[in-house]
Formats: structure tokens, sequence, C-alpha cells
């Protein structure tokens, strides 16, 4: 890469993704008049929901409703949006150079907003109805299947947690836990006092449009409204990685409480963080997040013309430094 490889464009910041935590970064750095890029690198994580619940005077908007809504916001302020993934990071001195499609850019600052991928069960079946009759979180999707015939699927502690707190949405619940399980007796007795049937056989395959079919390997076939279990969940960008952000043992970007990462000049919001993953807690890490990026921005501009406020964010320190 040489210099004249960099277009003309030099940004505040650049925002990698344009989900809950990306869109309110954007709208919180346009209306501090930066000059923002917004990569959006395609659908946020539960666009195969039907509707999003829990998000304040927005509750049961289908999650394309509320992306188009969060672009809209953008409007009034210079912040541009390209649908185009970052492909790769550089750092150059001070600044950050981004390349996405065939150009780079170079921006003063940068927020990860990349979210994580779910990795779900091999289960032939699952994977289609994931987001319409299989779910992992009943504050999101517990509501529309109240009192419904609900199915956990899970083996282990995770498993024994998840069924009891469904439970609380419906009295039919099922722990499925797809062959051998590694429940503890006193879990056993838990899920049986609170009428909780374990099912241990090895599940074949899933079908069904409005209602779950269960095929067991026996044979049988169960009949549920919904499923929830836990996915296992990577990155949804390898970037953050290989710009040297730290991450924790369940591979989550280790961010302050502002949301600055190891490596100064980034910041990262929303599920990737191990924040709690619900849209309204993304957004609001992307807004804290947002507000400490500008602030350094604030600082570094004031210093330039040869001011100083009392002490510099900076000062602060990203999560690795002391
Ligand atoms: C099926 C399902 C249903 C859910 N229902 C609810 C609900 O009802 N209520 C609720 O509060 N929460 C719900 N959630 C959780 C909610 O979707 C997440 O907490 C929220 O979307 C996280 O927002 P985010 O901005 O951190 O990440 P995401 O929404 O995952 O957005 C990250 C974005 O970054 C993009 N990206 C990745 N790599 C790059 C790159 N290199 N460059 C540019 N962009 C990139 C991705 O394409 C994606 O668009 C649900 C989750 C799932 C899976």
């Amino acid at each position: 890469m040489t210099g004249q490889d960099f277009g003309e464009d030099l940004y505040d910041a650049v925002i990698l993704g344009a989900g809950p935590a990306g869109l309110n970064a954007a709208v919180v750095l346009g209306g501090a008049r930066r000059r923002v890029l917004l990569l959006d690198g395609g659908p946020p994580r539960n666009a195969r929901a039907t509707a999003a619940h829990g998000v304040f005077t927005r509750d049961c908007t289908p999650p394309g409703d509320l992306k188009r809504l969060g672009l809209e916001d953008l409007e009034p302020y210079d912040v541009t949006v390209r649908a185009t993934p970052a492909r790769e990071i550089r750092c150059e001195g001070d600044l950050f150079a981004v390349r996405c499609d065939q150009a780079w850019v170079r921006a003063r600052r940068l927020l990860f907003a990349t979210g994580v991928r779910d990795v779900l069960p091999r289960i032939p079946g699952l994977r289609e109805r994931w987001g319409r009759l299989v779910h992992h979180c009943p504050y999101c999707d517990g509501w529309p299947n109240r009192e419904a015939r609900l199915a956990v699927l899970g083996s282990h502690q995770e498993g024994h947690h998840l069924a009891l707190s469904v439970r609380a949405w419906s009295d039919h619940v099922t722990l499925l836990t797809d062959g051998p399980d590694e429940l503890t007796d006193k879990q056993r007795r838990d899920l049986d006092r609170v009428g909780i049937p374990v099912v241990t056989t090895s599940i074949r395959r899933m079908s069904g449009q409005d209602t779950l079919r269960v095929h067991l390997q026996d044979g049988r076939t169960l009949e549920h409204d919904a499923l929830f279990l836990n996915p296992t969940q990577v990155q949804g960008s390898r970037l953050p990685a290989l710009i040297g952000c730290e991450l924790n043992e369940k591979s989550r970007v280790l961010v302050n409480e502002n949301g600055m990462t190891s490596v100064r000049g980034v910041w990262a919001a929303g599920d990737m963080t191990g924040a709690q993953q619900y849209v309204v807690n993304a957004a609001a890490t992307g807004m804290l997040a947002a507000v400490s990026l500008n602030t350094t921005l604030i600082h570094e501009n004031v210093r330039r013309a040869g001011a100083a406020f009392h002490k510099s964010p900076d000062e602060a320190g990203g999560v690795g430094e002391a």
C-alpha cells in the first residue's frame, strides 16, 4: 500500500457495523458535528426475527424497520453510509487506514460495532427456523410464546438454567438434551419440581412451519410452538483481533466502561464487547463509546490549539493500560 492508494477522504471516525450499536454511535457522532463513515456490512444479528421486543417506543418493530429508521435518523448529519464491510485495517501513525471495497479511507478514530455470530447446533432443520421457531432469549421472544408448548435445548447447566427461566413464560416446558446429558441429580430434581420433563433421546432433525416438529432418533416426533437454546458465539469480524484488540476468554473484545479497547484510538460497542445482548443496550453502549471517542477528539483539537483541559481522556487509557 502506498500513500497514493488512499482516497482524499479523512474521517473523524469510521464506524464498522450498522446494527443498533453502530447506528446509535453514528447518530451521536453526527450530532457532535463529526465527519463519519459508517460501514454497513450486512443485516443485524436479529434480522431473522419477526419483531424486536423490549425496544423503547418501538416494541414489536421488525428488525429491518428498526435499521431503516436508524439510517433515516442520520440524514441531517455529515455521516456517509456505505453498504460494504471493512476488509482490512492498518495503523498509520496516529491515523487508521481502512479498506472497504477497493478503496482505502483514513480515520482519526475507529469504532467497532461488528456484533457476534451465533454458532447453532448442527441439527438438520434447526438453522432454517432460527429467529422464527427457534430463539435464544425469552425477553425477546417469550411474550409471543406465552403459555405455548416450549422446548429448551441444552444438555448441561445452561440448559437447566434456561429451562427454569423460560418456565416463567409458560407452564409447558420440556428440556431436550439431544442425547446423553451432564445434568446433576440436583438439577434433575429442580426440573422435576417445577414440572419440566427431560427428553434425553438424540434428535434426528427438525421440521414444521407454524409449529416445530422435533424428530427423535427413536422414531417419535414431538411438537412444540417454539424452542429456546443458548448458541455459542464468535466475533462478527476478525478485524478487532487482527489490529490487536484484547479479547476475553469468551472471545469478546475487552473494553472499559466507555467502550475503549486496549488499542489506542479504537472503541467497541454492542454484543461484541460482552455487553448484555439487547437492542437497546447495544444502542446505549454505542452512545457511550461515541461520547468517549468524541471527547478525545475535542481534547486533541484543544491541544492542537495550544490550550488544555484539566485532564485528557486519553490519559485515562484503554483497558490494556494502567
Ligand atoms: C434471533 C434473534 C432475535 C433477537 N431479538 C431481540 C429482541 O427482540 N429484542 C432485543 O432487545 N434484542 C434481540 N436480539 C439481540 C439483538 O439482536 C442484539 O443484541 C443486537 O442486534 C446487537 O446489536 P449490535 O449493533 O451490537 O450488533 P449487530 O446487530 O449484530 O450488528 C453488527 C453489524 O456489523 C456488521 N459487520 C460485521 N463485520 C463487519 C465489517 N467488517 N464491516 C462492517 N460491518 C460489519 C454485521 O453485518 C452487522 O450488521 C435478538 C437476537 C437474535 C439473534
